[in-house]
């Protein structure tokens, strides 16, 4: 039997939390963003069950959002700095939910797989 690759490049390359070989996703990139969120019946390569009865994704996702707006300050107070003496914070909150707002596609994707990960490992 050949290695399992690693948890974190399965996530990331959105596989199948079983083997992770088998893509979750029927559409590869998030263009067209109609389908982009179209996941397999069962993986691929292993059969695994993908498309489970409850999806969760959209909880998952307002989790991510929500971390992802206040780690955007990690980039943004070295490169801009913040005060509380003038309007920056401001500009931070606004610039940071514009990356949100980007990155939102991307992140309902990676919601979806989370969501698959975390239920395969309750279910053992
Ligand atoms: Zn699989």
């Amino acid at each position: 039997m050949s290695k399992k690759p690693s948890l974190l490049s399965g996530i990331l390359g959105y596989r199948c939390p079983d083997c992770r070989i088998g893509r979750i996703f029927v559409q590869q990139g998030i263009s067209p963003l109609k389908s982009m969120l179209q996941i397999n019946k069962e993986c691929p390569h292993c059969h695994q069950k993908l498309q489970g009865e409850s999806n969760n994704g959209p909880g998952i996702n307002y989790a991510l959002t929500t971390i992802l707006l206040f780690l955007n300050i990690l980039w943004y107070y070295p490169i801009f700095g913040m005060s509380c003496k003038d309007n920056s914070i401001f500009y931070f909150l606004a610039a940071s939910t514009l990356v949100v707002i980007l990155m939102q596609p991307i992140l309902m994707r990676l919601s979806r797989v989370l969501y698959l990960y975390i239920l395969l490992a309750f279910r053992g």
